[in-house]
């Protein structure tokens, strides 16, 4: 049962009722190590089953094309200074609808068409908005691509320099989403700063551990910060751009009017809650938990025989390349899923098989620590893991898994 419940749509639409109250026992259920994914407090939900999903606020505060913000001005700003609280930033945008907008708006705010920008590339763990070729942001933009090194599975600031040099792009992006070590923001700036390039920390998936002083942060060393609000920051599903007072008003420009109409207050009004909720001293341990399972698991499943790209992890991200355990990414995670434990099949560097049907597997560890479980548990989920992807049993597994997690509390939920 949902805390709080949904009587209203319970009686109005049992069909869509049914479906949520389905998904919810899915998420108690399984261990859930998708690295982009969380649980929100209920405080978060609430905030984002409100009524100010009824309002159109166009514009900033103060600033509105529609009467009737008296209120959502407070929200926004609210919002807005505690972002700039918890990051320790001069500027905060907070009405990018999801990461990707939030990454149009700086390629808007800064390059014009056909002008050239460097990312990482995606199959090294970069994001599509980078510049990936089936991405807008690769059709309507020229894009060069930096890499992982093959031996060691980390990027090369020497290589990523000598490109950007080769290249002069105008944009350069850090961040991304399968790297499991520590992003060198300052060597990204360096370089960035050698060729005039603007630099974009995109933080979507480490925002909350650079929140929680867990992951060194790029304020002070790139002028913008991308962010999602849903992954470790464990707020509701948006975004954030985050810059210092020099690049503040192009980015406003290019959220809106550039690319977007009214923002969602409602959602504003959970990053708010979140973002709070990030503020408090519990948070910072939260970061750290995440972390210290993602090193346990990843020790756990080196004691395993599994080979995991850069030979483990900084961060809540493990990547896993299966070729040595003589299973596919694709089946690996459709077996998992079948046991209980929810990922997703990855591209690792260099991977020789194709991106629909690659060679890894990518997990982290944000949602389980949310949920409870530390250091001592993680032996056992690296245990599962093999089980399921050597082909044991999978309703056995399943089984076990959903025993194991009814002793560990979802926010939002109560098991009736
Ligand atoms: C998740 C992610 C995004 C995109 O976020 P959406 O909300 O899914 O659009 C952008 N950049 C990085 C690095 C991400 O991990």
């Amino acid at each position: 049962m949902h805390v709080p419940n949904i009587p209203s749509l319970t009686a109005a639409d049992p069909q869509v009722a049914e479906l949520v109250h389905a998904e919810a026992q899915r998420q108690f259920d399984k261990i859930r190590l998708i690295a982009s994914e969380n649980y929100v407090s209920t405080a978060v939900l609430e905030a984002t089953g409100s009524v100010l999903t009824n309002k159109y606020s166009e514009g900033y505060v103060g600033r509105r094309y529609y009467e009737g913000q008296q209120v959502i001005d407070q929200v926004e700003q609210l919002a807005v200074a505690r972002a700039k609280e918890l990051f320790g930033v001069e500027h905060a945008n907070v009405q990018p609808y999801s990461g990707s907008p939030a990454n149009l708006a700086a390629y808007l705010a800064f390059l014009e068409p056909g002008e050239k920008v460097m990312g990482m590339a995606l199959p090294m763990g970069g994001h599509l908005t980078h510049g990936w070729s089936v991405s807008a942001t690769g059709k309507w933009f020229e894009s060069v691509r930096y890499s992982v090194r093959e031996d060691t599975g980390r990027v090369d600031m020497d290589e990523v320099r000598d490109l950007a040099l080769a290249e002069r792009p105008k944009m350069i992006f850090c961040g991304g989403t399968a790297i499991p070590r520590t992003i060198d923001f300052p060597a990204f700036a360096a370089i960035a700063e050698e060729i005039g390039a603007v630099l974009v920390a995109d933080i979507a998936h480490i925002a909350g551990l650079v929140a929680g002083g867990a992951h060194p942060s790029p304020v002070g060393h790139a002028p913008v910060i991308t962010t999602t609000t849903h992954k470790t920051l464990r707020g509701p599903r948006g975004a954030m751009i985050m810059t210092d007072a020099a690049h503040a008003k192009a980015i406003d420009k290019a959220v809106f009017p550039g690319l977007q109409g009214g923002p969602h207050n409602h959602t504003t009004a959970a990053i708010a809650v979140a973002l709070g909720e990030a503020l408090q001293p519990s948070f910072a341990t939260y970061a750290h938990a995440v972390v210290a399972n993602a090193k346990a698991l990843a020790e756990a499943l080196v004691e395993r025989g599994f080979d995991l790209v850069s030979g483990g992890t900084d961060n809540h991200l493990i990547l896993i390349d299966l070729t040595s355990k003589d299973i596919a990414g694709k089946p690996a995670a459709q077996a998992l899923d079948r046991a209980g434990i929810e990922l997703n099949y990855n591209t690792v560097p260099y991977d020789t098989r194709k991106p629909f049907d690659p060679s890894g597997i990518r997990l982290g560890t944000a949602a389980v620590t949310t949920r409870g479980l530390g250091v001592e548990e993680m032996p056992q989920l690296a245990e599962w893991i093999e089980r399921a992807v050597v082909g044991e049993d999978a309703d056995k597994i399943a089984l076990e898994v959903s025993e194991f997690m009814a002793g560990y509390p979802m926010p939002g939920f109560a098991a009736s």
